[in-house]
C-alpha cells in the first residue's frame, strides 16, 4: 500500500553506504520503521541524509503482509529543529522524547494527538532559553505520552484502598506496578513504591503548574519519572542518565 502522510524521524541508523533505516512517528499510520534507499546519495529522494527530527511530507509503501520494515520513497524534510543541535540541554530533551515515544508506541498504531503533541514540544524545546524551562516541557511531554497510550497515572486516590489524596497527607508513595498513589497506611504492604512529597503530587495533578514551579522540584518530579519510566520499560531510557541527579 502506497500513502502519504506527514511524519517526524524518531530515530535515523546509517544502512550501507549509501541507505538508513528510520523510524518515523507519522500522523495517521503511527510509528513505522522503514528503508530508506539510497538516502545518503549526494542525490536523492530525501532532501539529503534523513536526521532526527526532521519533519514533513512522506511517501511510504507500507506491506500489506505486516512486514515490519516499509519503504520510504520520498521525505520532503523540514529541518524546522535544526536549532536544537545548538543547546546539548535542549538536544538530550528531544532525544529523551523521540527515545520514549519509540519505546511505548506499537507500530502501525496511530495517534494524531501525539504527532501534533511531539511537534509542538520540539518547537517550545528549541524556543526555550533556560533549562528550568525545557525540563518542564520534557516533563509536560512525558506525562501527556503515558496518557496517550493509556497508562497515566492515578493521583487521585491511593490505588489500594481509595482514600482521596489530599494536600494534608504527611507523605505519599508512587507505585509503579500499581501505577498510582498509597498512603501511608497502605505503603508498608508494597515492595514496589517510591516516596514523593504531597506537594509533587498536586503539580502532577495539574501539569500546567509546570511552568512556575521551581527548579529543584522539576528535577524531583522528572527522577519519578526516570523511576516509573525505568520500571515500566524493564531497562533504564538510554538518554535518562542526561536528566538524572
Ligand atoms: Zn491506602
Amino acid at each position: 500500500m502506497q500513502t502519504r502522510d506527514e511524519a517526524i524521524c524518531l530515530r535515523a541508523v546509517n544502512y550501507s553506504d549509501t541507505s538508513q533505516v528510520v523510524t518515523l512517528l507519522t500522523r495517521d499510520h503511527g510509528k513505522v520503521a522503514a528503508m530508506a534507499k539510497g538516502s545518503r546519495r549526494a542525490k536523492s529522494a530525501f532532501d539529503g541524509a534523513i536526521e532526527v527530527f526532521s519533519c514533513g511530507p512522506v511517501m511510504l509503501i507500507i506491506k500489506d503482509n505486516g512486514g515490519k520494515l516499509a519503504n520510504l520513497t520520498e521525505f520532503s524534510q523540514q529541518p524546522r529543529f535544526r536549532g536544537l543541535h545548538q543547546n546539548l540541554y535542549a538536544l538530550n530533551a528531544g532525544l529523551f522524547a523521540a527515545e520514549l515515544t519509540e519505546a511505548f508506541l506499537e507500530d502501525h498504531d496511530p495517534h494524531p494527538a501525539l504527532f501534533d503533541k511531539l511537534l509542538k514540544f520540539l518547537e517550545t524545546l528549541q524556543a526555550a532559553e533556560k533549562n528550568a524551562e525545557r525540563l518542564a516541557w520534557l516533563i509536560l511531554y512525558q506525562l501527556r505520552l503515558l496518557e496517550e497510550i493509556g497508562v497515566a497515572p492515578a493521583l487521585d486516590e491511593c490505588v489500594n484502598c481509595s482514600a482521596p489524596f489530599s494536600e494534608n497527607w504527611k507523605s505519599a508513595w508512587f507505585s509503579s506496578h500499581s501505577n498510582g498513589l498509597l498512603c501511608e497506611a497502605c505503603e508498608t504492604a508494597f515492595v514496589e513504591k517510591r516516596k514523593i512529597s504531597a506537594q509533587l503530587v498536586t503539580i502532577l495533578k495539574s501539569p500546567a503548574k509546570l511552568s512556575k514551579t521551581p527548579e529543584d522540584q522539576l528535577h524531583q518530579i522528572e527522577q519519578l519519572l526516570i523511576y516509573h519510566l525505568t520500571e515500566l520499560l524493564n531497562k533504564p531510557p538510554r538518554t535518562a542518565k542526561y536528566f538524572v541527579q
